[in-house]
């Protein structure tokens, strides 16, 4: 029996070859133990990345808890425009990276972008690995371009240790090629895939800030002559995505849009700048926004807890509006405009400090017809609820094409995704005192959740909402017959018997 390599002072396993992946799986399988990847951990269930509920591994973890820090090769195919990347490799620059190998220069964009090749979006950060961004089945926010649609060929060792490969059949919509391209982690460890490439490009665009009832795009209404509705904004931008404060006496929408134009030689770049610069630099502002949500944390659901609470409450609560429309207010003096390569510009979100502002979500992706709808349900549980129920933070609104991809949350409808971010360092539990009341509130909008944020745990509504489910489960039971991927945060949620 091949030797298995030794866990890092980490934690973690790390494999340099397919080999190293095979001698694990073997070893978990004369073991039953369980084994995970871990991508860039950017998650929100930590018990959905790894084999337990831990931030990170610990050396007497019995189980096999892997990161793929050896493997982000890549490798081109010039005459078929085809990039070969390991599934370790990060999309883009990862600061936090735990191994310290991602680089500025070692990213699948920046390797891209040195050959003039592109691809067709990335979400709005860029931070994650192939392997884990493709495994929830993430994606950017646009109705037009996708990533899964350039997504050729995956290879993967499954569970019984076996490599197999898969090859993007349009016309076989059977082909496990369509199950495993978003799979949780939960047919095997993909290695590798391969994506078609374009040619490079660079963004223009402009981020407007005002009032929800005065936006330029008409979130609550069917829209009308140069006013267009939300769903029809979506449609109609290469690249769009909202930031919207519905919380009584804030009322905002930060809207972002962007299209491609053609990567001259004497581009210059202006990059989109989130928060306000102070000489230069947005760092001041991300560190007031820091402090300004760890000020109000005890706000947030469950809300505050005794008498000095509940004083401290009636002060802080009537300043919260005020504090945020004074962040806004920069924005609303006029439309910010940018320009931008593709891999700086399109992932706009990746120059914020996430140490600063770490970030939760539950992430619910709904028919795109249904939009209006939705926009009005929401705005009104916001006026109607108070922030202690509400919470202190934004919702993200934005939008994701259709696909075949057995379980990805696009499933065959174009939908827009609505996104509530919970602060990290809030006192409360968001599964337990913020995310229910979403999950309740638009649960008959036939919602289908974000795999990598926290999801609702109702097993019967997620398995009839997705038409192929049963075909991925008896494929699940073929790849992976000892259940080696499954662990109890997965067999909860999605049902799958021992
Ligand atoms: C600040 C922030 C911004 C975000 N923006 C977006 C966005 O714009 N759009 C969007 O859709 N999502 C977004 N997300 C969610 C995030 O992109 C997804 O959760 C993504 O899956 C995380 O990728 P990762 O590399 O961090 O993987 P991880 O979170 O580490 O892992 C994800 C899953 O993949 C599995 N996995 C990892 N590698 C492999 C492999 N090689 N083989 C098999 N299984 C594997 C893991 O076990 C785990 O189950 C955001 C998250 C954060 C924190």
């Amino acid at each position: 029996m091949a030797q298995i390599i030794e866990r890092g002072n980490d934690g973690f396993y790390h494999p340099k070859s397919e080999d190293d992946l095979i001698a694990l799986i073997q070893h978990a399988r004369d073991n039953k133990l369980k084994v995970r990847v871990r991508g860039s951990g950017h998650s929100s269930a930590n018990a959905s990345i790894y084999t337990g509920d831990f931030e990170s591994p610990s050396q007497s973890n019995p189980n096999i808890d892997i990161y793929m820090d050896q493997m982000c090769g890549v490798t081109f195919d010039e005459a078929n425009m085809l990039a070969t990347v390991e599934a370790g490799c990060h999309i883009g620059h990862d600061l936090e990276d735990i191994a310290g190998v991602s680089t500025a220069h070692n990213s699948f964009m920046s390797r891209l972008q040195a050959k003039g090749w592109a691809l067709p979006i990335t979400g709005g950060i860029a931070r994650q690995t192939i392997g884990g961004f493709l495994a929830m089945g993430s994606s950017g926010g646009s109705l037009t371009y996708s990533l899964l649609d350039a997504l050729q060929h995956i290879r993967v060792v499954d569970g019984t240790g076996t490599v197999q490969e898969f090859n993007r059949d349009d016309n076989n919509l059977d082909d496990p090629f369509w199950a495993v391209g978003v799979s949780m982690g939960l047919l095997g460890i993909v290695t590798s895939v391969t994506f078609k490439c374009i040619e490079t490009y660079n963004i223009k665009g402009q981020e407007t800030t005002s009032r929800d009832d005065k936006c330029p795009v008409d979130c609550f209404g069917d829209g009308s002559s140069g006013r267009p509705s939300a769903a029809q904004f979506f449609k109609d931008t290469p690249y769009g995505r909202m930031m919207w404060w519905p919380q009584r006496g804030i009322e905002k929408i930060i809207v972002w849009e962007a299209e491609r134009i053609p990567a001259e030689a004497n581009f210059k770049p202006k990059p989109y700048q989130e928060f306000a610069p102070i000489l230069g630099s947005t760092k001041p502002a991300q560190i007031a926004a820091s402090l300004l949500f760890r000020l109000y944390g005890f706000i947030n659901p469950p809300g505050p807890q005794g008498i000095l609470q509940n004083i401290a409450a009636a002060v802080l609560k009537p300043l919260f509006p005020l504090i945020v429309n004074s962040f806004l207010a920069s924005g609303m003096k006029g439309p910010q405009k940018f320009q931008d390569y593709w891999c700086d510009g399109v992932p706009m979100d990746d120059r914020i400090d996430y140490t600063l502002i770490p970030v939760k979500f539950s992430e619910l992706w709904i028919p795109v017809d249904r939009t209006k709808e939705v926009f009005n349900k929401i705005r009104d549980h916001f006026r109607t609820h108070d922030i202690t129920q509400v919470g202190t933070f934004t919702v993200e609104v934005y939008a994701t094409p259709a696909n075949n991809f057995w379980l990805s949350p696009a499933y065959q409808r174009d939908v827009i995704k609505y996104d509530m971010f919970w602060f990290a360092k809030n006192p409360g539990d968001p599964e337990r005192d913020f995310y229910p009341q979403f999950w309740q509130l638009l649960d008959e909008f036939d919602y289908r959740p974000h795999w990598g944020k926290f999801l609702p745990g109702d097993v019967a509504r997620l398995s009839s909402s997705y038409p192929r489910w049963d075909d991925f489960m008896a494929l699940r039971d073929t790849m992976d017959p000892d259940q080696i991927f499954v662990t109890d945060y997965w067999r909860r949620h999605l049902g799958i018997e021992a």
